[in-house]
Order: structure tokens, then C-alpha cells, then sequence
């Protein structure tokens, strides 16, 4: 069978300096915020090149403590619109209504699967204050428009880089584009922990530490709270892997393009989109996604031939339960594609010999 993501052999891969890195940290005796967050924190900052990296309990942690930092220091309020893509994972439109900002949802570009720059504008009100763009699929979001829409309708630029550690914007990574990216490193992630974690980036330093007090119960001085904070840690044993694995980030998104390279130049059957980027060097393959109307068909064949995928994702956020009064906005694009998407499996261990194997059985169907 092939796995849509084989973890244990991900981690196997570089399982003698995890378990080394492990066993420092349990040697130790010193498990939350010391020497492995430090280490992380500044090695992080370096690769992204932003000039703060703050680790925190999660990715959905990053968004939410970025806008409540930007509200704390006075550049955002309450009931300001924040612009988000309408098709995003859950966590992206969630961080904004936690803050009880209200999120402007913009359809994607269906050819890119991005936020579609166009279609931004229309959305701007003066109450509209930041947009936030999600480097889905860990494909580059970021675009000349948009940078002119920041410029001139004055709105704080947000990343939600979860999906795309590594990802190139010309000669800038995804992740320092804007005030402040977040970071998640969920285990299925391209920089992935053993357990839940998660940073900011930014070169704010205002910003950085309202973020690094708000994530320490808002305290930076021990039992002296300067905002009702929350408790969002990145742990020790977390740091230390993730330390471990980020060395290997580049190379191991070498391997995912190599995947990607195939499904781009191989995958040739009349019923399927292949969403194509124009320079495979800068984005990082996350996922990877195909577009097809007979989606649920081809889901089930390549099950029955031994091939698991995903579907990322089912319901929009928009069409949620907790979502309600979203419901009604008028988004066909985001509903068709969230109705044709399906997720072919791709990381660094898959093989050149198992990308084939599904080229074939997917050119076969
Ligand atoms: C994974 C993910 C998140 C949330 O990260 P967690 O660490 O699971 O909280 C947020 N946004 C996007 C686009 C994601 O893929």
C-alpha cells in the first residue's frame, strides 16, 4: 500500500539524532523555556530570516497570539475586518473570530488555489484593517498584487505559513513577508514535532513581546501579569527535535518536489486538473492536490488499488456548523473546489517508483 504519509518513516529517517536530542533534554532536567527553545528560536529566526522567533503551544496558537498581540499594541481592535482566503483550514478564519475580528472571506483563484488577488479589493471597508494569506499547499500566496494592496489600502500583512516552512517569495521566505507569520509544526507538517507546537516570526520587536508575554500568561516579569495572557509554550523535547529536523528542512523538501515533479509532468488524464506552478523551485509541496468532478470515484479507485489520499478539505469554513452566519455569503468557487480537491499522497520518503505507481493507475482511470 501506499500511505498518504508513512510518519514513522519520516522520523525513522532521522531517528538516531532525535533520539539523542530526546535524551539530552530528559538528561537535563529542564523541560519549558531553556537552552533547546533558545537554540530553536534563534536557529529558526536565522532560516526564515526574520529577526524574532517566538515558540508557542501550536499553530492555531501562532494565529491567535499574533492578532491578540497586534490588538494589545494598539494597531488592531476589535470588530476590525481582517481579509482570509475562503478556503483555508479551519484554524486560519478561527484565530480571527477568537479575536473577535471579523474575517473577510475572498475566493481563490482557481488555477492557483490561492487567495485571488483580484477579487480582494472588493471585499476593503474602513473597517478593514489586515489580510491575512495562507501559503496553502505550500504554494507561495504571496503575489506583486498584493503587495499593492497593502501598500495602498494600508492593511497589515499576516502569513499563516503552517503549510509552507521553506517556501521561497523570489529570494525571501514565506514566513518574514509580512508583520508576522505563524508557524505550525504538527507532526504531519513539512517541519514536524512528535506532538503539538508552533512559533511567530517577525521582525516587530514591539510586536515580539507583547507575543512572548501574551504566550507566558502575559507576564514577562515572574508573577507580574501585564495582560490577561494565555499559557502557550514551545517545550523543550519539541525544541530539540524540531532543532534536529530543521537541518534536514531543505533537503527534505527537495525530496517532496522530486514527487511533485512527477504528478506535474506525468499525471495526463482528460477528467483531471493538475493545479501546476510556474517555478517549482520555490514552493514546497506540502500536499498536493488534483482537481477532478468524479473526485469521490477516483478517491474510492485508488483506494481499491491500494493508494491513500485525502480530500483538504471536505466543508469550508464558511459551511461549518459553529459558522453559521457565514453560511449565506455568495463563494461558488471555494464550494467547487472544496467539491473537486482530492490530496495525492507525496513526502521525503516517498519514492520516484511509488509517484509512478500512481501516475499510472490514475492515467489508467
Ligand atoms: C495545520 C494548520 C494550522 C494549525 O496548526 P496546528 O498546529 O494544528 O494548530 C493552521 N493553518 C493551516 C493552514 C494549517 O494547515
Amino acid at each position: 500500500m501506499i500511505k498518504f504519509l508513512d510518519l514513522q518513516k519520516v522520523n525513522a529517517a532521522h531517528g538516531e539524532e532525535i533520539k539523542s536530542a530526546v535524551n539530552r533534554v530528559v538528561r537535563s532536567g529542564w523541560y519549558l523555556h531553556g537552552a533547546e527553545n533558545e537554540g530553536f528560536e534563534r536557529e529558526y529566526a536565522d532560516y526564515i530570516g526574520t529577526s524574532h522567533t517566538i515558540g508557542v503551544a501550536s499553530g492555531l496558537d501562532a494565529l491567535i497570539l499574533i492578532l491578540r498581540g497586534l490588538i494589545e499594541i494598539g494597531r488592531l481592535q476589535r470588530g476590525d475586518e481582517v481579509l482570509v482566503p475562503a478556503n483555508t483550514f479551519f484554524a486560519t478564519v478561527l484565530a480571527i473570530t477568537e479575536n473577535g475580528l471579523v474575517p473577510k472571506l475572498v475566493e481563490p483563484d482557481p488555477s492557483t488555489l490561492q487567495i485571488d488577488g483580484s477579487r480582494i479589493e472588493e471585499q476593503i471597508t474602513p473597517r478593514t484593517k489586515a489580510l491575512m494569506i495562507v501559503h496553502l499547499y505550500g504554494r507561495c500566496a504571496m503575489t506583486q498584487e498584493i503587495e499593492r494592496i497593502c501598500r495602498e489600502h494600508d492593511l497589515l500583512l499576516i502569513e499563516d505559513n503552517a503549510q509552507a516552512h521553506g517556501c521561497l517569495y523570489g529570494s525571501r521566505r514565506t514566513g518574514s513577508l509580512g508583520v508576522a507569520a505563524a508557524h505550525s509544526f504538527y507532526p504531519g507538517k513539512n517541519l514536524g514535532a512528535l506532538g503539538d507546537a508552533g512559533a511567530v516570526t517577525t521582525d516587530d520587536a514591539e510586536l515580539a513581546a507583547a507575543i512572548r508575554m501574551l504566550g507566558d500568561y502575559g507576564s514577562s516579569e515572574k508573577y507580574v501579569y501585564k495582560y490577561t495572557g494565555r499559557n502557550s509554550r514551545l517545550d523543550e523535547l519539541q525544541a530539540a527535535v524540531l532543532r534536529v529536523k530543521l537541518r534536514y528542512l531543505d533537503a527534505d523538501n527537495d525530496l517532496r518536489r522530486r514527487v511533485a515533479r512527477i504528478y506535474c509532468n506525468e499525471i495526463s488524464h482528460p477528467d483531471i486538473t493538475v493545479p501546476r506552478t510556474p517555478d517549482m523551485r520555490n514552493n514546497v509541496y506540502h500536499l498536493f492536490p488534483i482537481l477532478t468532478e468524479r473526485r469521490d470515484e477516483l478517491q474510492q479507485y485508488l483506494k481499491e488499488n491500494g493508494v491513500e489520499t485525502l480530500i483538504h478539505y471536505p466543508i469550508p469554513p464558511h459551511r461549518q456548523e459553529c459558522y453559521r452566519d457565514l453560511a449565506t455569503l455568495p463563494l461558488p468557487v471555494t464550494e467547487r473546489l472544496h467539491a473537486r480537491e482530492l490530496s495525492l499522497p507525496i513526502s521525503p520518503v516517498m519514492g520516484e517508483e511509488e509517484a509512478r505507481r500512481v501516475v499510472a493507475l490514475i492515467n489508467a482511470f
